[in-house]
């Protein structure tokens, strides 16, 4: 997974294979999603165990998994080479899969209402610790180990902890391995693929270059700089208009809806006026569709002071943003009974156990 398909037939016609196998190991691993170099019969059983040895090692470690909403979201903390924990997140809706996974272990963006910001940042990830939780996810899925029986993944997105402009490289190599048709790659569609950034504007026009027509997501959670200094610390160096007016070009080059994340923190960015002047630095640059609002109900993060809007609240913004013409939805809170909300990985296992 860390191979493009030509660097995968270089290492298996240097380690003396022929150029075939290169394939029939990728159909293998990304169509037949079979983890376990063992039993693959269409290789010499001699060559299975080089073929294990040499390009398989174990990325990740499942050392947790937690489930909630009744069995259809389910949360597992994994470990890396080094000790590092991640975390991933599959939900189960009735017609349709949803995977949020992390690009990094930890995450340097300091947003201080994020329990994964609180924490710092550990690591990148590399492209094949990226690919593993969605491939994982796949393989359990396709199996029907999992309450609703078996299914696929219909998007992923990268919300889970880290900020995947941070980690361009590996975050476009990942994406790329999911989105390439079997067997060269997993063959999901770019449509269900969402990144989401608090505004690294240098890599949200780098990714337009790439032509990949992946959904983009923008955390801005306040209209204006003032607040947004506050509670997105890197709005300091790439502020409300120059990350709207990245994420409308990518907007226009994609033909693709960004998605405008706003979480509603309660007497801090929840106030109607707010929503008035996002309605209207939105519209400024056009109303041709080009954006979605998606508001999160903030969930709770330890140690954190802010709390969730009331419901009143919440209800005046929408009506404000919808009476501005702007279509917005509220995000459900799935998991967040096992901190596994929006915000709330933290690879917290010693907190986990003494539970
Ligand atoms: N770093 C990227 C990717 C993580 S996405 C980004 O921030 O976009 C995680 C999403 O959950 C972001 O929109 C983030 O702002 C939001 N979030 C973080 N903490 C949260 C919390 N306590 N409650 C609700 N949403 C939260």
């Amino acid at each position: 997974m860390d191979l493009t398909p030509e660097q995968r037939i270089e290492a298996v016609r240097s380690a003396g294979l022929p150029a075939f196998r290169a394939k029939q190991i990728s159909n293998q691993w990304f169509t037949r999603l079979d983890a376990d170099p063992q039993s693959w019969t269409d290789l010499p059983a001699g060559m299975r165990e080089q073929v294990h040895q040499t390009w398989f090692p174990t990325m990740l470690t499942s050392v947790s998994e937690q489930t909630a909403d009744h069995g259809t979201t389910i949360k597992t903390a994994w470990r890396a080479f080094d000790g590092a924990i991640i975390e991933s997140v599959i939900m189960r809706y009735r017609d349709r899969t949803t995977i949020c996974i992390s690009s990094e272990a930890g995450c340097g963006m300091a947003c201080p209402f994020c329990a994964t910001g609180q924490g710092g940042l550990q690591r990148n990830l590399t492209a094949s610790e990226i690919v593993w939780q969605v491939h994982d996810a796949a393989r359990r899925l396709g199996s029907g180990e999992f309450r609703g029986g078996p299914g696929h993944i219909n998007n992923i997105v990268f919300m889970g902890m880290g900020e995947p402009m941070a980690n361009y490289r590996a975050v476009l190599a990942a994406v790329r391995q999911i989105h390439a048709p079997n067997p060269d790659g997993l063959g999901i569609g770019a449509r269900g693929l969402t990144i989401s950034t608090v505004g690294m504007v240098p890599r949200m026009r780098q990714l337009i270059d790439e032509d990949l027509p992946v959904t983009l997501a923008l955390s801005l959670h306040a209209p204006d700089d003032e607040l947004r200094d506050e509670i997105v610390p890197l709005n300091r160096h790439f502020n409300v208009d120059a990350v709207l007016d990245a994420a409308w070009d990518y907007a226009a080059a994609s033909k693709r809806r960004v998605s405008i994340e706003y979480i509603l923190i309660k007497d801090i960015n929840d106030q109607a006026w707010r929503a008035d002047l996002l309605a209207k630095r939105l519209k400024a640059r056009g109303d041709w569709g080009w954006f979605h609002v998606n508001l999160i109900p903030l969930n709770p993060t330890p140690g954190s002071r802010w709390t969730a809007s009331r419901p009143e609240d919440e209800r005046a913004f929408v009506e404000h943003l919808e009476r501005a013409g702007v279509p917005v939805t509220v995000r459900d809170t799935r998991g967040s009974d096992i901190d596994g909300a929006c915000g709330q990985l933290a690879a917290n296992l010693d907190a986990r156990t003494s539970n």
